[in-house]
């Protein structure tokens, strides 16, 4: 006898599932007087102990599969019956990145039926449980061998009611087993053998989050456009600073007042002591390079000179200091050692205008000229003026006679080189 021929459950007179286990052995045969839960044909329960395993058998020997399920929608039912509620699983909804998690509850409901058909969606539910005033009722699909399949997990999204699917298959539901409090235990208190199918709740939640992303999104959007604007507006307003600082007018009135100020410059001050410099000696020429692009300094150009000279030649005396020297270096640190002496205008204004020259490149060619004069040695100076690199070969501060001050003649120490006659003059 084919293996879909012996049935594990059968109906009884009144409706109820009865497992081929639980016919008592007086009832043996159509004294079981039960019916197939799929054909409603009469079956004979084979359980007097001759054969080794018990089983119904259909009264007349015809094919009919698929009588365990039915089984099951009807002892589902009659368990839904017994009950007022049910538990159903938690759920996420999400839409783009936000979620939101619909917690897990008991969902009240006033009585069960069984294959109940949803004629416009085309939808055969296993158990349908009604519910009080009105409400849509939640349709619950057994799932044991078949799960639901895209198509129709489709038809029941369209037909919108609540619906969740409860996994038996892991219940060993066969000849040998039917553990009724185990089953009962899962339709009605379970949430992990449970998913939903359809959840209206989500929708509203759904459409809750997708305002709360479109509110979102244009706050977002209205905050770039601000940003945008006041990019655009603080790039006006730079490029009339610029404008305004590099009128001749302006430059020519800085010029002055750092004239003035130098010989008070804190900076230039101490630089002056750290050098060991009287108020009477005059200042060598090469801390006061005239370069273009000073405009970049709201000081005269002995004080930023005097500054690099001091941090990158001057306090590089003694072993343990290194010799190395970069632009990188020496621009990073005296735009942060000594912020109140830059044209804020004008530090990033070369990334806009080749008209104002970068810091780093006038930096570079300070320090080339620190290198013709022998305090530091080539590294690295081609590319960018940016990553030119440099040792620092003479560590020292060297005053020069006033009559030697000028670039014709290079500082060495106890005397100069004069550049014209290619000659040292020692004094
Ligand atoms: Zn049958």
């Amino acid at each position: 006898m084919a293996a879909e021929l012996k049935v594990p459950l059968g109906v009884r007179e009144d409706g109820s599932i009865i497992h081929i286990t639980e016919v008592p052995i007086e009832e043996n045969g159509l004294k079981c007087k039960c019916v197939c839960p799929k054909c409603g044909d009469r079956l004979q329960a084979r359980n007097a102990g001759k054969v080794r395993q018990h089983y119904f058998a259909h009264d007349k020997h015809h094919s009919c599969e698929g009588a365990t399920e039915s089984a099951l929608h009807l002892f589902a039912k009659e368990v839904f019956s017994r009950h007022a509620s049910m538990r159903v699983p938690p759920d996420e909804v999400w839409v783009d990145y936000l979620t939101r998690e619909i917690p897990a509850m008991t969902v009240p409901f006033v009585s069960a039926t069984t294959e109940e058909r949803f004629g416009d969606a085309d939808i055969i539910a296993d158990v349908v449980l009604h519910r009080a005033n009105d409400k849509p009722p939640v349709l619950i699909e057994i799932a044991v061998t078949h799960f639901v399949d895209d198509e129709k997990h489709v038809r029941l999204r369209r037909l919108g009611y609540p619906c969740i699917e409860v996994d038996l298959s892991e219940m060993h539901i066969g000849l040998v087993e039917f553990d009724r409090e185990a089953i009962e235990d899962t339709l009605i208190n379970g949430e992990d053998l449970k998913r939903w199918l359809c959840n209206p709740y989500g929708r509203r939640l759904r459409a809750e989050l997708a305002e709360e992303l479109r509110l979102k999104e244009e706050r977002e959007a209205e905050q770039q456009r601000k940003r945008e604007e006041r990019k655009a507006r603080a790039k006006e307003h730079n490029r009339r600073e610029r404008e305004r600082v590099m009128t001749p007018e302006y430059q020519k009135a800085m010029t002055e007042r750092t004239e003035q100020e130098l010989a008070t410059h804190p900076i230039w001050v101490a630089n002056r002591r750290a050098f060991g410099m009287s108020d009477s000696d005059e200042t060598p020429w090469y801390l006061n390079v005239e370069l273009n692009g000073e405009y970049l300094w709201t000081v005269h150009r002995t004080v930023w000179q005097s500054a690099l000279f001091r941090s990158w030649v001057f306090n590089k005396a003694g072993n343990e200091r290194s010799p190395f020297v970069s632009v990188k270096f020496a621009i990073d640190h005296l735009h942060d050692t000594h912020k109140n002496i830059w044209e804020n205008a004008l530090y990033w204004a070369w990334q806009d205008t080749s008209e104002v020259r970068s810091p780093s490149s006038v930096i570079a060619e300070y320090l080339a000229v620190l290198a013709d004069c022998g305090f530091l040695k080539d590294e690295q100076t081609w590319g960018m003026p940016y990553s030119w690199t440099f040792n620092c070969v003479l560590p020292k501060f060297l005053p020069i006679p006033p009559e030697y001050n000028n670039p014709r003649y290079l500082p060495r120490a106890g005397g100069v080189f004069d550049t014209q006659t290619q000659r040292d003059i020692k004094f």
